[in-house]
């Protein structure tokens, strides 16, 4: 179903019978990308609200095939080195603790009963779902990379394989619902939306972190660090984020970015490091970092929610 780069002026002749997955305002092609399949994507922009989505969509059996084999093994840009082994978990965590005290989680948690169940979707081998089963929390976990889900399950993790979309979850049951880097994965987050509304309890939360379509990205274009097609199908801007939610009752309530362009390094040398420390903290102060965390509370069925 994917073209090749000869045909890729097709792009520029389908553009305007496509429409925006989010808020079905017209879309423009920016520009093309070759991807990890030797496929040439169309980066497109939303006219209204300013998302960019990636053209043609891979089907739900190609995207089945981008999580099995080398994406959790082989160290690239879009993969991992070994996602299961203990130097990856590490850094897993490290960035989990760091966001969730800039989400004022420890704040929230402590006001909630003692049963506290929580849903990591996209959990790999469950790396978080391991964490908040040690920190007083009932966890659970999906995802579609069975691999990665036998490893979590031979550590007596609570983890489902499959998609989220047809897994059966009880409704009103979750605390608190997780996207780690996976939301720019799904073909339809829109759905995922609908659908983490109503496992939520009222009240609860939502953590969605993703690749921030910002200043770097405009900046860098087609050779931005998180421009990977076509695993990554959707890049937000904060704005684009919090609207696509609420309609499905899904409110922010707080965003902030980090990362300034510049990926972690084996061995790095000291002036690399520096760079890296004054950058990252330059991205986060000014908000122009090129990942993207944010909470979302779910709202009453009554209180706003427009979609259906
Ligand atoms: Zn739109």
């Amino acid at each position: 179903m994917l073209f090749t780069s000869s045909e890729s002026t097709k792009i520029n002749d389908k553009e305007n019978a496509r429409v925006c997955s989010a808020c079905g305002n017209s879309v423009h092609s920016l520009f093309s990308k070759e991807g990890s399949d030797s496929s040439i994507y169309a980066i497109e922009e939303c006219t209204g609200c300013g998302l960019w989505q990636v053209y043609p969509r891979p089907t739900a059996e190609e995207l089945e095939k981008l999580y099995t084999g080398s994406y959790f093994h082989a160290r690239t840009d879009r993969g991992y080195a070994d996602y299961a082994s203990e130097a990856v978990k590490k850094s897993i965590v490290y960035t989990l603790e760091k966001n969730l005290r800039d989400l004022k989680f420890y704040d929230w948690e402590k006001n909630l009963g003692s049963l506290k169940k929580v849903l990591d979707i996209g959990c790999a081998a469950g790396h978080a779902v391991e964490w908040f089963n040690q920190h007083g929390w009932c966890g659970e976990g999906i995802d579609v990379a069975p691999e990665m889900v036998a490893i979590g399950k031979s550590r007596n993790l609570k983890l489902h394989q499959g998609d989220f979309l047809t897994t059966p979850f009880k409704s009103h049951s979750f605390d608190l619902v997780t996207l780690w880097a996976s939301i720019e994965h799904l073909p339809e987050p829109g759905e995922f939306f609908r659908r983490i509304s109503r496992i939520l309890k009222p009240g609860g939360k939502l953590y969605i972190s993703t690749c921030h379509l910002g200043f770097f990205a405009r900046f860098q274009g087609q050779n931005w660090r998180y421009l990977n097609v076509p695993e990554h199908l959707y890049y937000f801007t904060k704005d684009s984020l919090r609207d696509w939610a609420s309609r499905y009752g899904l409110q922010m309530q707080r965003s902030f970015t980090y990362g300034s362009g510049l990926t972690s390094r084996e061995n790095p040398d000291l002036m690399f490091k520096f760079s890296k420390t004054v950058f990252d903290e330059m991205a986060r102060h000014f908000h122009l970092g090129d990942m993207i965390v944010a909470e979302f509370e779910n709202l009453p069925a009554s209180s706003g929610a427009t979609a259906t």
